[in-house]
């Protein structure tokens, strides 16, 4: 990568205390986000990583905690600062766009309210100010600034999910995190949604992190892919190589799952199987119990991401046969 990640995160762990003891959700994940970058994170439902994003912005809360690892943003590890150091960061230099706009937007308060309130939490004191920064980021994502006046239950799904896109950008930060953002949403808004944060990005150059369980919603719009299974990263790559060429049977699982809509017509797979429980995760690979190639070694030898041309995967297989991949 040319330059410095903006976002450096390096063997975070986040464990869920529950009555059976500690359920490890998220196992030592690395991922680097650059300047600008668009990070697709995919994965089957329960894989962590709606918990890995909130534990990136610090947002989680207990029974889950933080256990290990760090997460550099910006040069500076979020993991350890206080929360009054993390309100510096937050909105203004890191915002969060979360699942469903229904749950994250106030119902009872009006969109213009809900601008106004985050930007004097954050310091922002002149009238006018407010205005005219809350015209200007609606316009941003394409909604009218009449509806500064609506409540959110008067705007329809999509235009609710551009208003937390609009309230994310209120500070232009350098990185926006988002969760599923497009998921309450029809294909033909999900779409054009997408597109419109590609144009925003190119646009104001912040670095997005993406999380979805849907490979191909991020297929045309990231610039690298990053899949996890099972709390863990299995797969990282350049999103063309990771669609090309998936090193992991898991990746490979995934794309074989969703159909390809100019490609050849092919029978749709689904990966038989679910996921282990994390509370007591398989030894040896996690994948092993479901994985159509598996070998001896898989059930008791623990694989690490073992590079391979410019992506890297979690699998014995790769170690056996580089050439060839997992496949
Ligand atoms: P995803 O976003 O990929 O759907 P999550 O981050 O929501 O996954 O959940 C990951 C895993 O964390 C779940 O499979 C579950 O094992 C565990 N988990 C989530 N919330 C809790 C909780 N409150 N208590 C215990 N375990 C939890």
């Amino acid at each position: 990568m040319p330059s410095a990640p903006v976002l450096d995160v390096r063997g975070l762990t986040v464990e869920y205390a529950t009555e059976t003891g500690p359920v490890r959700a998220v196992d030592g994940v690395d991922l680097d986000v650059g300047p600008g970058e668009f990070l697709g994170v995919v994965g089957e439902s329960g894989c962590g990583k709606s918990t890995m994003l909130f534990a990136i912005a610090r947002l989680l809360t207990p029974p889950a905690e933080i256990t290990a690892g760090t997460v550099e943003f910006a040069g500076r590890n979020l993991v350890t600062m206080t929360e009054k150091q993390l309100n510096v960061v937050r909105w203004k230099q890191l915002s969060v766009v979360m699942q469903s706009a229904m749950n994250a937007l106030n119902p009872v308060a009006t969109i213009g309210a809900q601008l106004k309130d985050t930007m004097i939490a954050h310091g922002v004191k002149s009238k006018d100010d407010i205005h005219d920064r809350s015209v200007e980021v609606l316009k941003l994502v394409g909604i009218d600034p009449i509806h500064l006046r609506s409540y959110p239950h008067q705007l329809s799904g999509g235009m609710r999910q551009r208003s937390m896109i609009a309230m994310a950008l209120l500070f232009t930060p350098e990185l926006v995190i988002m969760d599923e953002p497009t998921s309450a949403l029809d294909v033909v808004a999900q779409r054009s949604l997408m597109v419109q944060i590609k144009q925003l990005q190119a646009e104001l150059g912040f670095a997005v992190v993406f999380v979805t369980h849907d490979m191909s919603l991020v297929s045309h719009f990231s610039d690298r892919l990053v899949v996890m299974y099972a709390g863990q990263v299995v797969e990282a790559g350049p999103t063309r190589t990771v669609f090309d060429r998936p090193v992991h049977p898991y990746s490979q699982g995934l794309l074989d799952a969703f159909p390809s809509v100019r490609g050849e017509r092919r029978h749709l797979r689904g990966i038989p199987g679910r996921p282990p429980d994390l509370g007591n995760p398989p030894p040896g690979c996690r994948f092993a119990p479901r994985c159509p190639v598996v070998i001896d070694h898989c059930t008791d030898e623990v694989p690490e991401l073992y590079p391979v041309g410019l992506a890297a995967g979690r699998c014995l297989k790769l170690v056996a046969s580089p050439e060839t991949g997992a496949r």
